[in-house]
């Protein structure tokens, strides 16, 4: 399994270096992010042995199960999941240095109270729901513009960019809109040149598409079939929870 996992990283990693020459870009404007999701501590402890340091979950649960294991290796921890307001202390208590998946202004006013409390700052990308597929969190493309300008007032939330889940589907220039709309939301967002708002990131792409992600401009690719394997649990059971 070890073994698998570490031909898993290669493979992958010389797919972004393909991509990004396919694209004509710079293999180290592309980083990969582990998604950990189902995956134990000690699979997670071998790709950071091995040199990895971003890593994410979709669940806070999973996030406290394995924090002890992990903290001793140095590493960073993203949230790719929809988060419930009742659970933004433990994002802030495990060390989650950036949340992906803001998506409403509720999560914004709550964690903005929280850090505030705390002294502490974290970083944002809006999750932006691009495939309009009900299943799928995120603001509409139509809301992200005004949804940003509202974070921005808030200076314990550093907004750095932007999150999609492409549409799942064979069809790759249906998926490529998915990214393509993103990117135009980035450029949109960066022509406003709103304060406090950075927008360098585009997280999108995954085990499926990155290729196509990659070549629509993608700065962080978040991978975890392709290296851990396929899960046991569908995707709805993440991605699908009952909306607060
Ligand atoms: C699970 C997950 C990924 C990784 O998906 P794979 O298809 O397993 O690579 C990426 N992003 C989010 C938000 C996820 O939940």
């Amino acid at each position: 399994m070890k073994e698998d996992i570490l031909h898993n990283l290669e493979v992958i990693h010389q797919r972004i270096i393909n991509a990004c020459k396919k694209a004509g870009r710079n293999s180290d404007e592309v980083k990969l992010l582990l998604a950990t999701k189902t995956v134990s501590a000690e699979h997670i402890k071998t790709v950071l042995e091995n040199g990895e340091t971003l890593i994410a979950e979709n669940k806070v649960q999973e996030l406290k199960e394995k924090y002890e294991e992990l903290k001793e290796l140095p590493h960073k921890n993203h949230f790719i999941g929809h988060l419930q307001t009742n659970k933004i202390k433990d994002i802030l208590k495990y060390d989650v240095c950036c949340v992906q998946s803001l998506d409403r202004l509720d999560l914004a006013v709550r964690l903005h109270q929280k850090l505030l409390s705390e002294n502490k700052t974290i970083e944002i990308l809006i999750q932006v729901n691009t495939s309009n597929e009900e299943s799928k969190f995120g603001v509409h493309p139509d809301q992200a513009v005004e949804l940003t300008r509202q974070v921005s007032k808030f200076p314990t939330l550093k907004i750095k960019g932007l999150m999609t889940i492409g549409l799942f589907s064979a069809e790759t220039e249906k998926v490529r809109q998915c990214f393509k709309i993103l990117k135009n939301l980035q450029q949109e967002i960066i022509h406003q040149n709103i304060p406090n708002v950075e927008m360098k990131e585009l997280s999108m792409g995954m085990s499926g598409d990155l290729e196509t992600a990659i070549e629509e401009g993608s700065t962080i690719v978040r991978v975890g079939t392709a290296v851990f394997g396929a899960r046991i649990y569908p995707d709805s059971y993440y991605w699908n929870e009952s909306k607060e």
